[in-house]
């Protein structure tokens, strides 16, 4: 997510807020609260997915610049074997899908999907 969406995305959310207060006029404050989380919670989802694919989709294996990782208990080299994507939950409760390229070791054959 760059800065311009970023920017669009919290003033949507103010925009959403400020109607739905023009609707719920007699909101209680934790109604009001959970609205806001509610909204919030997808932000978050979106900014911690940008913040970790930027960190950590790191293509690496065939046609790549990256060094492949290692297993940890050959220390040789992992063979890339493609991508999966999983779904991981965030802590607002939201859903965050992370697509990662997952390899094998050569000596053990052990599966490695690195965070
Ligand atoms: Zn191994």
């Amino acid at each position: 997510m760059n800065e311009e969406e970023w920017l669009q995305k919290s003033q949507q959310i103010l925009s959403d807020v400020k109607e739905w207060r023009q609707v719920h006029k007699k909101a209680t404050f934790v109604e009001i609260e959970e609205e806001v989380h509610r909204r919030m919670v997808q932000l978050e989802a979106q900014l911690l997915q940008s913040a970790a694919e930027e960190s950590e989709s790191r293509e690496w294996g065939r046609g790549s610049d990256h060094e492949a990782p290692e297993c940890p208990r050959c220390h040789v080299a992992l063979s890339a074997k493609g991508k999966k994507t999983r779904a991981l939950q965030g802590n607002g409760g939201a859903t965050v899908s992370l697509t990662r390229t997952y390899g094998n070791c050569p000596k053990c054959g052990q599966s490695f999907f690195p965070s």
